[in-house]
């Protein structure tokens, strides 16, 4: 068993970014949720990556530049869609697909031949890249399987002593991971739902579709076929409130009803959104063994919203409480 590492937290980027320079990883803030950086050009650095997450080697990383810019460093073409997209939403929570340029190592990519590439808008993420001087590989700061972390302490709960520094900033915006969009083809495909929504981008690219059974999903974006996001609880997405008791939590839009042991209550979808991962992480702290996720509309930042939610009740169970009766 390897040693458990020390972890410097620090709110200097430019420490943090020695880190990535040196060919290790480093925890930074963005408006998304943490990610978990390092040097996208070195393939040994893009695998400590992996070995400091536990994640499976199939599941590809985003790559994030300081400045749309850059988008060509990192992309062997830049596509007409993903030209128009980036000039809208970036900087800003939405990753493009493209060709993945010579300047990225493979192991990025996860087999793949294309790169998904971010622009954050995250002041602190933004002056932590231009430091490190290279495109940086980062997926969620989290252990693979754990909800992603939106705070500098949820990223410490679960890879300190695992990774030399956490750059610490506030807490994360958006509260879910980005909107991903492969601009690789004629048409360009949602394929995972972020807070940069479906109506946003049919503004810009009205031919946007979501991504369909046959569009292969599980290789154009291996990430989807893994378990994600699943506290220890029982997940359970619910119509109307059904059974408070003793370990059972509640959270959605609305007063909580009577007779939970923990209620997270919301105005809006996107309170609801920023509050979801956090809210997991209480529940596995507090020993809560059923979650109730009150279901919203699939539209703007719901549709985001639900994909989570059914991601985390996917492994458990997904019912309404008609149907339990
Ligand atoms: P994470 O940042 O932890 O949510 O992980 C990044 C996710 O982005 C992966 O799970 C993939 O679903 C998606 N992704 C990254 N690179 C690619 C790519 N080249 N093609 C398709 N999807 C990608
Ligand atoms: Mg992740």
């Amino acid at each position: 068993m390897r040693s458990p590492l020390e972890t410097l937290l620090t709110d200097d980027p430019e420490r943090a970014a020695a880190f990535v320079r040196n060919g290790r990883c480093v925890a930074f803030p963005t408006e998304t949720v943490y990610g978990l950086g390092a040097d996208a050009t070195r393939d040994e650095a893009v695998r400590g990556i992996y070995a400091a997450k536990g994640r499976p080697q199939d599941n590809p990383l985003i790559v994030h530049v300081p400045d749309a810019s850059l988008v060509e460093s990192v992309a062997a073409e830049v596509t007409a869609t993903a030209r128009r997209l980036l000039e809208r939403f970036s900087p800003g929570p939405l990753t493009v697909i493209l060709p993945r340029g010579p300047a990225v190592a493979a192991s990025v990519s996860a087999g793949l031949t294309t790169v998904g590439i971010r622009v954050p808008a995250h002041p602190v993420a933004r002056q932590f890249l231009e430091r490190c001087g290279v495109p940086v590989a980062a997926p969620s700061a989290n252990r693979s399987g754990r909800p992603s972390p939106t705070t500098w302490q949820a990223v410490e709960a679960d890879l300190g002593g695992r990774i030399p520094c956490i750059l610490r900033g506030g807490r994360s915006r958006v509260g879910l991971e980005s909107t991903v969009v492969d601009c690789t083809g004629g048409t360009a495909i949602l394929l995972r739902a972020g807070s940069v929504s479906l109506e946003a981008l049919r503004a810009v690219v009205p031919g946007v579709r979501p991504a369909v059974p046959g569009d292969s999903l599980a290789e154009r974006s291996p990430g989807t076929r893994h378990p994600h996001y699943a506290p220890n609880a029982r997940v359970v997405v619910v119509d109307r409130d059904a059974a408070p008791g003793p370990g059972v939590a509640w959270i959605g839009l609305g007063p909580a009803p009577d007779g939970y042991a923990l209620v997270s209550e919301h105005a809006d979808a996107a309170s609801y959104a920023h509050a979801l991962f956090d809210f997991f992480r209480l529940c596995d702290a507090e020993g809560v063994t059923r979650v109730e996720c009150r279901r919203v509309a699939r539209r703007g930042i719901g549709r985001a919203l639900m994909d989570r939610i059914d991601r985390a009740a996917h492994a458990t169970e997904v019912r309404s409480p008609a149907s339990e009766a």
